[in-house]
């Protein structure tokens, strides 16, 4: 099976809602399966391109962009989805690396293109299609292993990559995710005492607020494909704003959300301060960035029917490769869930002997969700995939004798100071359990005696430099207390999916460690 065969099984819903787009104060677009369905199939007919061709794709969130990713897979291309915020020359230089036979953009996106000096062929789906410019789509089907398409990594900690997922790998993540759900159902029949049909009418249709970029791993897979392969709803938030999506909650009856920790926040203070009603949320899931605690208590309060979970994945694996939901979830609060069927993981020292149970190593996997490679960089490639199929993760963690797998740090963001290992995520976890504390980050910056020096950047108020340090300082090693505490008065900088930017805080601590 490829991918565009599966998305024909959706035909069946017919005339259930499949997108609710939401255009500013023009008003709001509502659009069944058979409209959606309908659309795709004139917007493939007019890319006249061949089996394998890349497409780009760049637009914000909206009704096009899901049409325009149907439709390249629909005629057999590979689509190359891209950081749609980009600068004119950002688009222009992703555009060249991928190097597509076609570009469907938004008329904002081809008037930045065509700017940024672009000359090869762009077709804006924002205009109407011309008429009469069918051909008919011959697809055939894919095999398992080629490109279905290309996804960029967040750049969290460098420059972005492109991901070449293939439709085994993609449809190996969605298998993997309604795997979950059903046990989920099962185990919640078992706390009952009784069958799982009872426990299934009383669940509503799903209907998704879609919160990250479609370009991003969580949007295209958690956020559109797997809502529209069961039948449900996509709300569409063309960018993050919490107030319009406590409204968009109350408005569609959302059941699912999908979210990282800092969009949680936001809404969560927006709930609060609107005094709204998020009753009808089913199920909250988090991931890309561990979960405070006193966050969990917040959500819980607002949202009693919720069942919270969390994933752990990233876009190389075509998502979660690891999850914890409901019961699971509550028992290990701070893990990043268990290892999925599918997936093989194991947790390995420097030397590649295996750790054991609560041994902290760098995760590897090896799945059929795996990436083929990174595109156009064979040499990373080769860095990140063993022969045997391994996956770097590039992150360290480790199981507990349950299975579930507690992330400790990435590689990269381990600081090496005065010979000791310092994990910027542990001493984050303890940062954020200061009541003051609304946001931190921590990193090491460059220092001749020691090496590096961990510092950190809060957005509080109401403590000083001093309070802060001690505070770590009595929690864990003393050696792992920050050198130096800055303040950035307001939110910290975050990237597209909303994680803390450390490269930009990295690049702004000189000035902010003046200020204070
Ligand atoms: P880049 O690879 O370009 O530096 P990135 O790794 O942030 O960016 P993504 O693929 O979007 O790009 O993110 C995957 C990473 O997010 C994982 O490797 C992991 O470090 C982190 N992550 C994902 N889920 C969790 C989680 N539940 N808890 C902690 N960290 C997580
Ligand atoms: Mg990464």
């Amino acid at each position: 099976t490829d991918l565009a065969q599966l998305v024909e099984s959706a035909r069946r819903f017919g005339d259930r809602t499949l997108v609710v787009d939401f255009d500013g104060p023009a008003g709001e677009r509502r659009l069944s399966y058979d409209d959606v369905f309908a659309w795709r199939d004139r917007v493939a007919g007019q890319l006249g391109i061949s089996r394998g061709d890349r497409v780009a794709i760049c637009m914000r969130n909206r009704a096009e962009w899901i049409v325009a990713f149907l439709a390249v897979i629909q005629a057999g291309g590979v689509a190359a989805v891209l950081n749609s915020r980009g600068s004119p020359p950002e688009l222009v230089a992703m555009i060249e690396d991928v190097t597509p036979a076609l570009v469907l953009a938004d008329a904002e996106r081809a008037a930045a293109i065509r700017e940024g000096g672009y000359q090869g062929p762009i077709l804006d789906l924002t205009q109407p299609l011309e008429a009469g410019n069918n051909r008919p789509v011959e697809t055939g089907v894919a095999a398992p292993r080629d490109p279905c398409a290309i996804l960029f990594t967040s750049g969290t900690t460098g420059r972005v990559k492109g991901a070449v997922l293939s439709h085994r790998s993609l449809i190996t993540g969605l298998l993997g995710t309604q795997l979950t759900g059903s046990m989920v159902l099962h185990n919640l029949a078992k706390q009952y005492g009784v069958p799982v049909e009872t426990i299934m009418q009383q669940v509503p249709n799903q209907a998704i607020l879609l919160v990250s970029p479609l370009f991003h791993i969580s949007g295209l897979g958690s956020g559109f494909l797997a809502p529209m392969l069961s039948g449900g709803k996509i709300a569409i938030m063309r960018r993050w704003d919490a107030e319009e999506a406590v409204h968009l909650i109350e408005k569609e009856q959302v059941t699912q959300l999908s979210t990282v920790p800092t969009m949680l926040w936001d809404l969560v203070n927006r709930a609060q301060l609107a005094n709204a009603d998020l009753g009808s949320l089913r199920n909250i899931g988090s991931g890309g960035q561990a979960l405070p605690l006193n966050l969990l208590e917040e959500v819980h309060r607002l949202c009693p029917k919720a069942m919270l979970g969390v994933g752990y994945g990233m876009t190389e694996t075509s998502g979660a490769i690891a999850q914890a939901v409901g019961e699971d979830f509550l028992r290990a609060r701070a893990s990043a869930g268990r290892v999925l069927p599918l997936v093989d993981l194991q947790i390995v020292r420097p030397d590649g002997s295996l750790c054991g149970n609560n041994e902290s190593g760098e995760i590897m996997v090896r799945s059929a969700m795996v990436m083929n490679g990174y595109w156009n960089r064979p040499e990373e490639t080769a860095k990140a995939i063993t022969d045997e199929g391994w996956l770097h993760t590039g992150d360290i963690g480790y199981q507990d004798e349950d299975g579930f797998i507690f992330i400790v740090d990435r590689s990269k963001d381990m600081v090496i100071s005065g010979g000791e290992n310092i994990y910027c995520a542990e001493v984050e976890r303890v940062l954020s359990e200061l009541p003051q504390v609304r946001e931190c980050a921590t990193f090491g910056i460059p220092d001749d005696r020691l090496g590096e020096l961990l510092v950190a950047v809060l957005d509080a108020d109401g403590i000083d430099e001093r309070a802060v340090i001690d505070w770590v300082g009595e929690r864990l090693a003393r050696y792992k207390a920050p050198a130096r505490v800055a303040f950035s008065g307001g939110p910290l900088p975050r990237n597209h999916v909303h994680k803390i930017d450390k490269i930009a805080l990295r690049a702004a601590w000189p000035q902010l460690a003046a200020a204070n």
